[in-house]
């Protein structure tokens, strides 16, 4: 008895991966006329629990903008800019900056919206400019060679394409099966993160704080960020902790009261809770060019500095250009240059995201009783001394970077 033979469609381009990533990803090849698949695990209904980035850089909404100008006015206009940023030290303020309204008509210099929003407006402008997204099609095999690349999907169906681009995220299999390794630090603490519900004359304006030492967490760092309709908290945890102490309901019945009303106990949205990682990929792409990382596919930072969605952002950017530009080389060294290029650039970019990263997260954890020393000393001479104040605000976020790099610094 003879098998069947599996049905084996070819492509130029196929994307895995429909998180905000991918879904930019296959958005940039189609305004370059490319047509695209992009193949995602999950069904299109099922919802991600957890809460995630927030901040979308002015840099990516022009960049989103370019492949369709009206996913960016709609990420414009549903997100919300903060009136305020303040720093607080053991309750007791160290910065404070009042921003006035935009003026009408000029681009915003960022918004600030869920994730899960941000990757439903993906999703629409995904649909309009026809990007095929095969819902339900997680890749379990993949076969690379010089001039091609075929995976299997779950189902046994197997596409074959020139040019694969890895959007997968963080337990990326395409690395994985491509036998790309990653290089870094898996910090001792973690972060719980809690979206909360906020409407009505009640809610709170809409002011990002970062709350060093809070005195209702035991010291521990607290920041609250809007976003439309309400607030998430981020609490910084430390090394000792244990998560269960932080993110069961009982656990958030202890500690949310203490800094913010206990009414919105019966508005929390989700809880999650996120170990601090610093690691990028030995390499962007495979070693026969035709498999491309982008996203946290590629790269892993801890969330404070906003790098992670926004620099998946650029990647995708400049992964769909090289593939366009790889499709159409006279020569395969034209078109392998193209990729490599892609992969020199984005990797640099990582690497200085991560260094910018590692430095944010040492000021954030001082371990070491000199940087604490320091953190009081500013926040005890913000008063006479408004630069220390301004240090506090900024540290948190690591150095400001080339734009480039896209969002990669301090403004979050
Ligand atoms: C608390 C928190 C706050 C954050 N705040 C910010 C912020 O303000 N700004 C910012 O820029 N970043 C922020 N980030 C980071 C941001 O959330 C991530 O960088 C972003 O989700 C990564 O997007 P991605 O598309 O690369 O990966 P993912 O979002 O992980 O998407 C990967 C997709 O691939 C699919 N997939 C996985 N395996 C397969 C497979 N085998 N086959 C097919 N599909 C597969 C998954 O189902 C998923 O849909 C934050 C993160 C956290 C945790």
């Amino acid at each position: 008895m003879t098998t069947p033979a599996r049905k084996k469609e070819q492509y130029p381009v196929l994307v895995v991966g429909a998180g905000p990533v991918g879904l930019a990803t296959a958005l940039a090849l189609r305004s370059f006329g490319a047509p695209v698949i992009l193949l995602e695990a999950r069904e299109a209904d099922a919802t991600r629990p957890g809460s995630r980035a927030l901040y979308v850089h002015g840099e990516s909404l022009r960049l989103l903008g370019l492949a369709d100008p009206r996913l960016a006015a709609d990420l414009s206009e549903h997100g919300i800019l903060w009136t305020a940023r303040r720093t607080l030290f053991r309750g007791r303020e160290v910065y404070a900056k009042q921003y006035p309204r935009p003026r009408a008509g000029r681009p915003v210099p960022y918004t600030s919206l869920r994730q899960v929003d941000t990757e439903g407006f993906l999703r629409a402008a995904c649909a309009r400019a026809g990007v095929d997204i095969r819902w339900g099609s997680p890749v379990i095999r993949l076969d690379a060679a010089d001039d091609e690349v075929t995976v299997e999907v779950e189902s046994g169906r197997s596409f074959t394409t020139r040019y694969l681009i890895g959007a997968d995220g963080p337990r990326s299999t395409i690395r994985r099966l491509a036998g790309i390794g990653m290089q870094g630090e898996r910090s001792e603490g973690f972060h719980v993160t809690v979206d909360i519900a906020d409407t009505g004359p009640d809610a709170l304006p809409p002011e990002r704080t970062f709350h060093y030492e809070h005195p209702g967490t035991d010291g521990r760092h607290l920041m609250h960020v809007p976003f439309p309709n309400g607030f998430q908290l981020d609490l910084q945890c430390r090394g000792s902790d244990r998560a269960e102490d932080f993110d069961s309901p009982e656990a958030l019945a202890r500690w949310l009261p203490k800094v913010v009303d206990g009414r919105y106990l019966e508005s929390v949205l989700w809880t999650a809770t996120y170990r601090f990682q610093r690691v990028v990929a030995d390499s962007f792409v495979d070693p026969h060019g035709r498999i491309l990382l982008v996203g946290e596919a590629a790269h892993l930072f801890p969330p404070l500095g906003a790098r992670g969605m926004n620099s998946g952002f650029a990647d995708g950017d400049e992964a769909a250009r090289a593939v366009v530009l790889a499709l159409a080389a006279r020569s395969a060294g034209q078109a392998d240059e193209a990729v490599r290029r892609f992969a020199t650039t984005r990797r640099a970019a990582a690497l200085r995201n991560s260094q910018a990263a590692g430095t944010a997260l040492v000021h954030l954890q001082a371990t070491r009783p000199i940087l604490r020393t320091r953190q009081r000393t500013a926040a005890a001479l913000a008063p006479w001394i408004p630069s220390c104040g301004t240090w506090l605000e900024r540290a948190v976020y690591g150095p400001r970077r080339p734009a480039t790099d896209t969002a990669l610094a301090g403004r979050y």
